[in-house]
């Protein structure tokens, strides 16, 4: 356990979005960063995270910021000595209906029109880049080349590394209980350990961010929404450089971990917390043995031999979702000082970095329109009671694999 101090910037929240901004300001030539974990780094939702990482997405800002991230986990290694576990095994988005054809087309539209690499596979070429898929029930599958996926962990280690060699100093064990003001902006940290000077707060408590955002009066628009996924027993022929697969019509995404199988997906009807009683406490999940078995049934129907297959583990949380189903990004109005990374709508280990270059540009002078839009600002003149937030946040939770030819996220 490290000692908080005063601090010009106080990052709180010590997972993929924590470390990834305390990375990318102090590159950017912030100084005087002190990053505060009320755990250990990375135990809470990052820790269950799959570590998918996709960049296939329905806007070509979206998948900007997903190549940004790619980008960036390709050279951490080199640029902090920390190996943050990326393999690139490429990833193929299987469509079982033909109706989902024209979604595809969307897709590969935006990706070839911001020079990301995708191309639709015929049969063959699926059968050799992934022997196990049933293919005669595929329609149509794109393929992009320079997906993968990670550890979580490993990541946030090398974010950390890094930006504790440029200054930045974390304290752990250290929990966050109240903020100070003054003359309408942050003037002060008061944690279990003793109060902290800082004119900057940055909230990336994760699940924990609309509770973070209250004690500056802030009503923060997140849902906390349960996601869970298994991991099969060792299975003949899966090996780490097995392609990632996305499969929207039955919402799994699949990818080899080790020699097991790692199966996540989304639910048809999702699964929230009473927002009406947040919470400091757990944010794990009971496991639902319902879910994961139809999740279980579903895989068997594309991939061969895998029927009686045993789980080894399983891992859940609660990844956070907005009612319009994008990131929450940028200074609050008010107070002045106060600044949101939160909401990633469970992209928050694939997007952090991605995120994080959007939460300097907040701060900037001169944020694009794009970074402008995401910020907290947007929700100041609706009202959205409890019962239609956790509406709206859950329809994106449930067509997550749907919403590709939506209006932009
Ligand atoms: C089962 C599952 C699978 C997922 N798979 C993927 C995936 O494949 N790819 C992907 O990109 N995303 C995935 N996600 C989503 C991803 O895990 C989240 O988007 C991401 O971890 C969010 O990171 P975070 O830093 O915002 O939150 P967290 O990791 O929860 O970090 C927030 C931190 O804030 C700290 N904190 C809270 N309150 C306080 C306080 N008062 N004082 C001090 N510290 C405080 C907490 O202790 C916590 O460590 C998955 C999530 C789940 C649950």
């Amino acid at each position: 356990m490290s000692s908080p101090r005063d601090a010009e910037i106080s990052i709180v929240g010590g997972g993929a979005i924590g470390c990834a901004v305390a990375y990318y300001l102090a590159k950017e030539g912030y100084r005087d960063i002190q990053l505060l974990e009320r755990s250990d780094i990375a135990s809470q939702t990052t820790a269950q995270a799959a570590g998918l990482v996709g960049q296939v997405r329905s806007t070509k800002e979206r998948t900007l910021l997903a190549m940004e991230s790619v980008q960036t986990f390709s050279g951490l290694l080199q640029a902090t000595g920390v190996n943050p576990d990326w393999t690139q095994t490429g990833s193929l988005r299987l469509s079982l209906n033909s109706s989902r054809d024209e979604e595809f087309i969307a897709l590969e539209k935006v990706a070839s029109s911001v020079g990301l690499e995708v191309q639709f596979l015929s049969k063959n070429q699926l059968e050799n880049l992934f022997p196990y898929v049933k293919s005669q029930r595929v329609t149509s599958a794109l393929w992009c080349p320079s997906d993968g996926y990670l550890q979580p962990n490993s990541l946030t280690n090398a974010y950390l590394s890094g930006a504790r060699t440029l200054g930045v100093t974390v304290a752990t064990h250290c929990a966050v209980q109240g903020i100070e003001l003054k003359n309408g902006a942050v003037n002060a940290i008061k944690t279990d350990q003793g109060r902290i000077s800082t004119s900057m707060v940055i909230n990336c408590a994760g699940p924990w961010a609309r509770e973070i955002a209250m004690m500056v009066g802030l009503d923060l628009p997140i849902v906390p929404l349960r996601h869970e996924y298994f991991i099969t027993e060792d299975v003949k022929g899966w090996n780490p450089l097995l392609p990632v697969l996305r499969i929207p019509d039955i919402r799994l995404y699949v990818r080899a971990e080790l020699s097991s199988i790692l199966c996540g997906g989304w639910e048809a009807e999702a699964s929230s917390l009473p927002l009406s009683n947040p919470s400091s406490t757990s944010m794990t999940p009971e496991t639902d043995y319902g879910v994961l078995s139809q999740f279980h049934t579903d895989l068997s129907s594309v991939i061969s031999d895998i029927d009686d297959i045993g789980i080894r583990s399983i891992m859940k949380g609660y990844p956070t979702f907005t009612p319009d189903g994008r990131f929450i990004i940028g200074p609050a109005r008010s107070p002045k000082g106060f600044i949101v990374a939160a909401g990633c709508n469970a992209h928050g280990v694939s997007g952090s970095a991605g995120i994080a270059k959007h939460v300097v540009e907040s701060i900037s002078d001169s944020p694009s329109s794009y970074v402008l839009s995401l910020s907290p600002t947007r929700f100041e003149n609706q009202v959205i009671n409890n019962q239609e937030l956790e509406r709206r946040a859950r329809s994106h939770y449930e067509n997550y694999y749907s919403n590709s030819l939506l209006p932009p996220s």
